[in-house]
This record gives C-alpha cells, sequence and structure tokens, in this order.
C-alpha cells in the first residue's frame, strides 16, 4: 500500500517548512540508483502478466555483481512467477539481524489509461515517470543500492542486515511476506523489521514537511451482512420483507460509534501532532490525552474522519444488493460491511459487537474474505529508543528542523503480517512525497527526481545508523 495519512495536518504544518537540500551522493551511486529504478520499473510485475521472479532474478545479479557470494543471495517462491529475493550481509553478531522488506509487485496499469507507457522509465521535468515510481520500487531501489554500495565498502556491521523483496502486496494469492514468514522464517528472522511501503515523508510544494514513522496500522476486514425471508407477490407486502430488515440494522449501525482507544503510537502521535496543529484542534488533542479524556474535545476530534479513524475502530456499510424482481417481495438482502480495526482487536471481537449493534437475529454475519493480514492480531510496534535516535539523527542531518511524527495507518501493508508474525515493523518510506500529487495505484504515476536520490542517501545513512559498531 502506499497511501498519504498526514494530509490534514500536512495543510497546516507549513510553518515547518524547509528548502530542499541537494542529495549528498556522487555521481556514481545516482547513476548506479536511476540505472536500478530504471530496470526495476520496466520490469513488469503485475499480478495479471508480469513476473516478481524477473525483478528478483534481476536483483540478485545485481548484487551477485557486487561481490555478493551465491550462499548470501537467493531467490525463491511458490511459483515461477512469484519469487522473492532474499540476501543478508554478516555482521559481527553484537545485535540481531535488522530485515528490510519491500515489495517487487504493482498494481495493474493500462496503457490507455496513461499518458505514456506505464513500463517505460521516464525522466521529464524534475520527475520519474513509471508504474511502481511511488509504490514501491523506490523504495526497492534504495534498499538495493545501499546493499550494493555497503558490500563495495567491505562495511563490517555489528548485526546481520537481510533484505527481502517480495511478491504480491499489492493482491495476488501468494504474498512473499507471509510466505517467507511460513516457509523460510530461519532466513528472515529479525529483532525488527523496516518497510519503506508506509509511513509518510511529506512536501508541499516541494518543501519538506514531516517525516512520519508507521508503527502500527489497523486491520481490514470485510463482514457479510444477509437476511433471507420467504418472499412472495408484491401486491401483498407482507411484514417479513429482507430489504426493510437490513436497513433498519444498517441505520442503527450507522449511529453506532466504537470505543475511544488509544495505544503507544497514537498517544504519541497526538502529543506530538497537538503541538504542530495548535489552535482548538490541538488543544483538543491534549484534551483525549487526559485521564480521562475530555469529553468535548473527543468529541470535536470524533467529527473530523481523519482523527476519528485514528482513535477508534470503524465499520461502515459500502455495498449494498437485494430483491430479485420489480414485482417480489425481496428474498434475500446483503451487504458489505468493511471494518478497519484498531490493533489489539480481532476480526472475531469486531463481528460478536456487530451482531448486538445489528440487533436482528434473522440478520446472518460473516466474515468475508479479506487481505492476508485479515483474522490475525496485529499489535502496535514499540517506539524503540533506539530506532528513534537512528532516525533521529539522520533526519536532523539531511532535513534540521523537519518535525518526526510517529504514525498509525488506517489501511494496511505487509506490516499487518510482519507484526503478526511477532516482527515489530517500522514503515520508513525514505522518499519525500507532495501531499496533493500522490499518484500511487493511478495514472501517470512519478516522484520527484531530488526526493528519489534523497531517499538513496537516507536509506545509506539509515542502515549505517542502525548497524554501526557501538
Ligand atoms: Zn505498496
Amino acid at each position: 500500500m502506499k497511501s498519504r495519512t498526514l494530509f490534514a495536518i500536512a495543510a497546516i504544518a507549513g510553518l515547518f517548512c524547509a528548502v530542499a537540500l541537494p542529495a549528498q551522493v556522487t555521481d556514481s551511486t545516482q547513476q548506479l540508483s536511476r540505472d536500478i529504478f530504471k530496470q526495476l520499473v520496466e520490469i513488469n510485475t503485475t499480478d495479471s502478466i508480469g513476473s516478481t521472479t524477473v525483478a528478483a532474478d534481476a536483483m540478485a545479479k545485481r548484487l551477485l555483481d557486487a561481490g555478493f557470494p551465491a550462499s548470501d543471495v537467493q531467490v525463491l517462491g511458490p511459483n515461477d512467477r512469484k519469487g522473492n529475493m532474499v540476501a543478508r550481509i554478516h555482521g559481527s553478531g553484537a545485535r540481531k539481524p535488522l530485515l528490510f522488506i519491500c515489495h517487487l509487485d504493482v498494481v495493474e496499469a493500462r496503457r490507455a489509461d496513461w499518458s505514456m507507457d506505464p513500463f517505460q522509465f521516464i525522466e521529464k521535468d524534475g520527475y520519474f515517470y513509471g508504474r511502481g515510481t511511488g509504490d514501491i520500487k523506490d523504495g526497492d531501489t534504495f534498499l538495493v543500492t545501499t546493499f550494493i554500495r555497503l558490500k563495495q565498502e567491505h562495511y563490517q556491521p555489528d548485526r546481520d542486515l537481510i533484505l527481502a523483496l517480495t511478491a504480491d502486496e499489492e493482491g495476488g494469492a501468494s504474498n512473499g511476506v507471509a510466505w517467507l514468514i511460513k516457509n523460510h522464517r530461519d532466513l528472515i528472522e529479525a529483532e525488527y523489521v523496516v518497510n519503506p511501503d508506509a509511513g509518510d515523508f511529506e512536501l508541499d510544494n516541494g518543501k519538506h514537511l514531516l517525516v512520519g514513522i508507521q508503527a502500527s496500522e489497523k486491520l481490514y476486514q470485510d463482514f457479510d451482512l444477509k437476511v433471507t425471508n420467504p418472499g412472495g407477490h408484491s401486491s401483498l407486502p407482507t411484514s417479513e420483507n429482507a430489504i426493510y430488515q437490513l436497513a433498519e440494522s444498517l441505520t442503527r449501525l450507522e449511529k453506532y460509534q466504537f470505543p475511544f482507544e488509544l495505544n503507544e503510537v497514537t498517544r504519541e502521535y497526538f502529543s506530538r501532532e497537538a503541538e504542530i496543529v495548535g489552535g482548538q484542534t490541538g488543544a483538543d488533542m491534549k484534551g483525549i490525552l487526559q485521564n480521562p479524556p475530555d469529553p468535548a474535545a473527543l468529541a470535536r476530534l470524533s467529527a473530523i474522519p481523519y482523527y476519528n479513524a485514528r482513535i477508534r475502530t470503524t465499520c461502515v456499510a459500502t455495498r449494498l444488493d437485494g430483491g430479485h424482481a420489480n414485482n417480489a417481495l425481496p428474498g434475500m438482502a446483503h451487504a458489505n460491511v468493511n471494518c478497519r480495526i484498531l490493533p489489539g482487536h480481532s476480526p472475531d471481537e469486531i463481528e460478536a459487537t456487530l451482531v448486538k449493534v445489528l440487533g436482528d437475529s434473522h440478520i446472518a454475519v460473516t466474515h468475508a474474505p479479506g487481505l492476508a493480514s485479515s483474522g490475525i492480531p496485529n499489535p502496535p510496534s514499540p517506539l524503540r529508543p533506539d530506532l528513534m535516535a537512528a532516525l533521529q539523527k539522520v533526519s536532523n542531518q539531511m532535513w534540521p528542523g523537519i518535525p518526526i511524527v510517529p504514525v498509525m495507518d488506517a489501511g494496511a501493508s505487509d506490516g499487518a503480517i510482519s507484526r503478526a508474525a511477532g516482527l515489530p515493523t517500522y514503515g520508513l518510506p525514505g522518499l519525500f512525497m507532495d501531499v496533493d500529487d500522490d499518484r500511487s495505484h493511478g495514472r501517470d504515476e512519478r516522484v520527484r527526481v531530488a526526493s528519489f536520490y534523497d531517499g538513496v542517501d537516507f536509506y545509506y545513512r539509515l542502515v549505517k545508523a542502525l548497524s554501526s559498531p557501538q
């Protein structure tokens, strides 16, 4: 996934703007990263006709050419088209390994929808264009470039560094992170995980706004609501009508609000945002951090969808159908309810709440098939002092004065899967994107050239900061 989550606050955080610094990478590193980026974008890795194996093989070859021994680079997966690449730089073992994950697959892109060929890498007017430039072949490139540079420098980290480039984050049946955890846990076992495909580094018209580190995300889950009854001739209405029954229950759901709840990440998020945002909204953020929370502040923040989604589970009707003929009483009506569940709560628990709120025993509620992450717990990752200090250090070097804000996404990324497997996971894109120009999953996807090279520099510095002998 890749979605802007901080737009609401970014718009008012303009006070913290700073001018972009030139990238600190040399010409040869720029060329290397650009070549890798181009190669990845031009390999089609869509679920329909693409192959992550081709991309995984290409990256494996680059690592081998850079001096990685064959025993430290593997391409493996459940079938020919869904390969994952796992590589390792060996450290002294003073600390436990670090794992970097990033998906190789991209969302479908039709030539007819785009102004250019989505699988041709184009540099134009300060942007790189192509499917995956923002989600998330940029991140793949940062990591591969960093691993190549570290190997060529004969860098000796104090811990193993593991890189896993994976399949099927955007869809498809062979999610690479889930597959590796299930089949090759030993290859990727780590103290914690860093994922460029989450979090928010935000720009406003090219000016830096925020460094958002994602340490938590909600769980995605669909529920199917179904009412069936005998139906009959529409000239003889009866008291049993599937459409009315379902509609009445959905109205009860509309009025229901799941309980207010904060976790370590959202608590920290609101305490930092309160200072950035200021005014009544900032004061309200401080209000909900009190114990007990100020009810008026809670009500005002709950009325803002962006903040509401960060303080409670939400469930909303997203699809509806019923009946089978204009002149017949409906024998069936059903609806899809989409829930975004706060970390620490299970779909079963939410289903039990839904049944109670709907208040009609004739409505059958079931879990619809959902994302790979569905049905598993998804605890927030603790804000580790070592990681936060490293991030602060690198961010101060590159973007002095720009606030670092922990975030909980309302969507879902591969981090939901790794967290569920007991691996604390942190989203750090490395690439700053304009808050009003996020084209991930859309047409004419692009990223700023300057931000791309900053990302190359950022990941190199970050990996070193996280693994240099202490
Ligand atoms: Zn993504």
